[in-house]
């Protein structure tokens, strides 16, 4: 029989897989000894089997849930039924990877008419007993149902006006029992049957919404941002219930054992006295600082700093803890690793291993890819925030970054304008789950409620989003869709400036200069590429590319596209004029004009790339991105040209092409028109004796595009090399030089081994190679990859992570057969998939040398290599 449950005491922290990870950790803290109140976990695998056979409980689910719940009685004396001792639980969601708040929670299950009676009685406050039923009947409603929370609220809401209650806790206990009495109406008229009497049904339904949870709109977006497979399920965490809600002497909180935002070691951390759970997190009350505990309860606050120590240094890592205190005592409800800002993330991971915590490589898989790109954005200058007007300066920096949009007021309008290309800021009271397609979309998220563990700022920090919390000078209404602000009214369409790192908000559009790094980015950076195995180069051309590349540490570029060089009005022409020429003359005396810039560019190239090794790829110009389509440029190309227009279109007829993508570009133009590599070549080496004569010793490597035969490439290479010699005779000088190939066609990786005689250098172009494996369009798989991946048809958009089973079999088989016959031949990606994780961790597991991206994904891909390298050590 499986077993589908797991008492905490039966679990520890290596079966996140089954328990979840919140579930494991309990069973995790129970076994440290620590204040956990008791109870069990239901599997991730009950979650699947629930999906699987079209949402029915398995029976073995119902009768596993009998016997714990009997067993649960005999251990601490509660039970559903007890006159005395009565039993109270939270049903509470926790997958193997933690999904903030994308999942529900159920509190207080268990009461109904005659246990609230009960509770009343026992703790002698019927306020508070009927204050945890009318939640419970919210919550339920809400979750199990799907009756609109609001239905609740405005009924609630209007009962405190009626009476004149300012907050939630004036209201009597006579009030609540009547709230509670007109919630149980809303049952009928929105589902038309009763709030469940019986606690065991409540106890089932609850778990089953749980499970259904795990496939509602909101959680699965979140899964597909953070790369969160779809089938693992959720666990569902049965426990008793510890009330913060029961007085003064009692409070709930959330902490982080650092600061999540600057990684800097102080406990970090919000409560709310007299509250129950959910109130923390949804930002409706703002929250007191953690030290001010240290006042209201001091011993619970130094048992609790003791707590956070003991897990930081048993999980070592910073620590995310949910807590309760229940009439002065400490109850722990949850901990996990804390989710941080990528600044923090690194200051933590430094500081871990300086505290003799971790070592450099355990540091180097402390901080996730994707967040890096948080610390490469942008900043507000200086100079422009003093002369700026303030909206707020009373915000909360919840997630660091400079942002500027219009004003949207809600999720749906955010998606529907940033769709339309529009940089929006979503400002919202506060965020709740519903509205995480909203944040995605805008460019900074702003709310008036809610502290530094909110929900917006919480998701917000996850997906390294600016946000700005708890503004309490303003006001948003979004009915009438105006921000009310100290000095004035702000609209719908309004543009407005955001600064995640320090909370303040400023009307306009602020000037922005790049983020600058801290000592704790560079010592991280450093213990990164000790780790990696594989090197990072750049894709770059301009020189503040090239330059960013160096700076964020690229140790040489691995692909300078030539054809890029050609974008400008000016060069284009000159492009023109020799795509267009009729005759030889012609194209050689567009060409000289082509070179003058070609050289001045690559001493500029070179230049800044020094002795580190430079490929250049020979032109790849896809006929179609260089020929003009309108009737008013091809007038305007005619006159610049100096041609007639006819002449014009009857040399275009000559060209076109049906498949430029599969047509004439790459290595095949340099075949049928070989000075066009050769004045390529010469501008190269031209460029690097004019900088050898300076002492500046380069490294040029040349790369031929879109190679499908061997002799295609001994043609071109034979050519080149005598052009090279010749210029090197006439300077009577050497130059220190590669020739090798872009691996772009499934022919090309299949005769490896014979390319890889008469190549110096193999880089594999994994977009032209994902295009031609799969056969897909690289202009136009836009247009149905998300039906693909939405219907699992493919897992992933190959063209942005590595096809293993395909175009990596294609490329695995490729260095393999090249090593073989060449050990020293150096292999690269130069493709996309060069710059992204997941397939760097393929990379990095075959016999590649380097891999290739764009300059602002370069300490991402040196992170990369060093994690994969790092685990690779570990196996
Ligand atoms: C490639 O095909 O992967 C490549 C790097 O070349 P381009 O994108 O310029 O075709
Ligand atoms: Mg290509």
């Amino acid at each position: 029989m499986t077993q589908y449950i797991y008492a905490f005491d039966e679990g520890r922290i290596s079966m996140k897989d089954l328990l979840g990870g919140k579930g494991a950790n309990l069973s995790e803290m129970k076994r440290l000894g620590l204040p956990v109140p008791d109870g069990f976990t239901i599997t991730t695998e009950a979650c699947i089997d629930y999906l699987k056979q079209n949402e029915q409980l398995p029976s073995e689910v119902k009768t596993q849930l009998i016997h714990h719940l009997t067993s649960f009685s005999e251990r601490t004396g509660k039970s559903f039924s007890s006159d005395d001792d009565l039993l109270l639980v939270s049903v509470r969601s926790g997958a193997k990877i933690s999904m903030p708040g994308m999942m529900d929670t159920i509190l207080n299950l268990g009461l109904n008419d005659d246990n609230v009676k009960k509770l009343a009685e026992k703790t002698n406050d019927a306020r508070f007993a009927y204050d945890c039923y009318r939640r419970l009947l919210q919550m339920f409603g809400e979750v199990v149902y799907g009756i609109p929370m609001l239905a609740f609220d405005t009924y609630f809401d209007d009962f405190k006006n009626q009476h004149n209650y300012v907050n939630d806790a004036d209201i009597s206990a006579e009030g609540l029992q009547t709230i509670c009495e007109r919630f149980k109406e809303i049952y009928r008229e929105e589902v038309y049957k009763p709030f469940p009497q019986e606690p065991l049904k409540q106890l089932e339904e609850a778990i089953e919404a749980v499970f259904k949870s795990w496939d509602n709109d909101r959680a699965r977006v979140y899964r597909d941002l953070n790369d969160i497979p779809h089938d693992i399920g959720t666990a569902v965490n049965v426990q008793e219930m510890v009330f913060g809600n029961s007085g003064e002497q009692s409070g709930t909180g959330v902490a982080f054992t650092r600061d999540p935002v600057t990684g800097e070691n102080k406990l970090f951390g919000e409560y709310l006295l007299n509250a129950q759970g959910e109130d923390v997190v949804a930002g409706i009350r703002t929250p007191q600082d953690i030290d001010t505990l240290k006042s209201q309860m001091p011993d619970v606050h130094q048992e609790f700093v003791e707590v956070t120590k003991q897990l930081e240094t048993h999980y070592k890592d910073m620590q995310d803890i949910e807590f309760t205190i229940e009439n002065g005592k400490l109850y722990l409800l949850q901990t996990r690793n804390g989710k941080r800002t990528a600044r923090a993330a690194i200051q933590i991971a430094v500081d871990l291993v300086n505290e003799g915590l971790i070592s450099r490589e355990e540091a180097v898989t402390k901080v996730d890819v994707k967040s890096i790109d948080q610390l490469l954005h942008p900043n507000f200058k200086e100079e422009a925030l003093e002369q700026a007007t303030v909206i707020s300066k009373l915000g909360l920096p919840a997630s660091p970054g400079a942002a500027t949009g219009s004003i949207v007021f809600s999720a749906e309008e955010a998606k529907e304008q940033a769709d339309e290309g529009k940089k929006v800021v979503l400002m919202r009271p506060e965020t709740s789950p519903e509205d995480i397609e909203g944040m995605v979309a805008s460019e900074a998220i702003v709310t008036t409620h809610g502290g530094m563990t909110s929900h917006a700022a919480v998701v917000a920090r996850g997906m390294g989003k600016c946000c700005v919390t708890g503004c309490s000078d303003v006001e948003i209404d979004t009915v009438n869709k105006t921000v009310y602000y100290p000095d004035g009214e702000l609209h719908e369409g309004d543009i407005v400036s955001v600064d995640g790192s320090t909370g303040d908000i400023y009307l306009g559009e602020i000037e922005t200069v790049n983020a600058e790094h801290s000592d704790a980015f560079e010592q991280f950076m450093e213990w990164s590429e000790d780790t990696a195995r594989l090197q990072v180069r750049m894709n770059a051309e301009t020189p503040q590319d090239i330059q960013a590349g160096y700076n964020f540490g690229a140790k040489g570029i691995g692909l300078v596209r030539t054809e890029h060089m050609f974008f400008g009005p000016e060069r284009l022409v000159e492009m023109r004029r020799f795509i267009l020429a009729s005759n030889h003359d012609e194209r050689v005396e567009a060409l000289e004009k082509i070179k003058t810039y070609q050289v001045k560019d690559f001493e500029e190239i070179f230049r800044l790339s020094q002795d580190r090794p430079t490929i250049v790829r020979l032109l790849d110009p896809p006929l179609h991105e260089f020929l003009p389509s309108s009737d008013e440029d091809i007038q305007n190309v005619a006159q610049q040209l100096d041609i007639s227009t006819d002449i014009l279109r009857k040399r275009m007829a000559e060209l076109n092409e049906v498949n430029p993508m599969l047509g004439h570009r790459g290595c095949r133009l340099a075949v049928t028109y070989p000075e066009l590599y050769e004045m390529q070549v010469e501008a190269i080496i031209e460029s690097v004796l004019k900088l050898q004569q300076d002492d500046i010793k380069c490294q040029p490597e040349i790369m031929i595009p879109l190679v499908s035969t061997v002799e295609e490439f001994t043609t071109l290479k034979e050519r080149l090399a005598a052009t090279i010699t010749q210029l090197e005779n006439d300077a009577n000088t050497k130059v220190n030089y590669l020739i090798g190939t872009m691996i772009e066609t499934p022919r090309a990786c299949l005769i490896a081994q014979h390319l890889a005689k008469h190549c110096d250098f193999f880089s594999f172009g994994t977009n032209d190679l994902t295009q031609l494996t799969y056969g897909f369009s690289r202009d136009d798989a836009g247009k149905f990859i998300n039906v693909y991946t939405e219907s699992n048809i493919l897992q992933l958009d190959p063209f942005q992570t590595l096809d293993t089973d395909g175009v990596g079999q294609l490329i695995q088989l490729a260095v393999e057969q090249a090593k073989q016959v060449k050990p020293e031949i150096k292999i690269g990606v130069c493709g996309e998939l060069g710059g992204d994780a997941k397939s760097i961790y393929q990379f990095n597991n075959w016999n590649i040398d380097y891999v290739s991206c764009s300059p602002f994904r370069v300490p991402g891909a040196i992170l990369a290599t060093a994690q994969s390298q790092a685990e690779e050590s570990e196996r």
